[in-house]
């Protein structure tokens, strides 16, 4: 049976009228995209001070897990490291054990003044950057950034990962992804 139609109103294309509202398309790409960017697990793993903002923005009061953001205890089981805090030259090495550690794709969030510049502590043991060692998708300012600084740069992360291309490709071997 035809659908009423308004006076003056467009003529229906001949698939709604047949499909109506039941079906959808999508490119692959965008279901990866949107799978991977809605379930961030971030590495437990805390420096400084900031790590104590980003506990607070995993507990009731902010809800990561709303946002599928689930922190993981084990950096094989991760696909986030967010660097929450100073970086001293110390631990570094430990840093770059972890990164290692975690599957492809993986994304670095540097989180605070310290994480993405090495903050007040401009000295020989402070490392001025996280970026001069691991690839940085999203910094985060502040000292420290409050709760809702992570937030935002953790949906910032998701936006950025749904700009990805080729990620469905890469994962069955056909090419590498073109970053967001
Ligand atoms: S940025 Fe500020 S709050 Fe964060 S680790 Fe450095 S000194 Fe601490």
């Amino acid at each position: 049976m035809g659908v009423v139609k308004a006076v003056g109103e467009a003529p229906e294309a001949e698939h709604t009228k047949v499909l109506g509202n039941n079906i959808m398309t999508t490119s692959l790409d965008l279901v990866v995209n949107w799978s991977r960017s809605r379930s961030l697990w971030p590495l437990t793993f805390g420096l400084a001070c900031c790590a104590i903002e980003m506990m607070s923005t995993g507990a009731a009061r902010f809800d990561l897990d709303r946002m599928g953001v689930l922190f993981r205890a084990s950096p094989r089981q991760s696909d986030v490291v967010i660097i929450a805090g100073t970086v001293t030259y110390k631990m570094l090495p430990v840093i770059q054990v972890l990164y290692e550690q975690m599957p492809e794709p993986k994304y670095v969030v540097a989180m605070g003044a310290c994480a993405s510049s090495g903050g007040i502590f401009d000295t020989y043991s402070v490392v001025q950057g996280i970026d001069q060692f691991l690839p940085v998708d999203v910094y985060i300012p502040g000292c420290p950034p409050r709760p809702e600084g992570l937030l935002y740069g953790l949906i910032k992360l998701q936006e950025k990962i749904m700009r990805e291309r080729n990620t469905f490709g890469a994962a069955i071997g056909a090419g590498n992804v073109i970053p967001g």
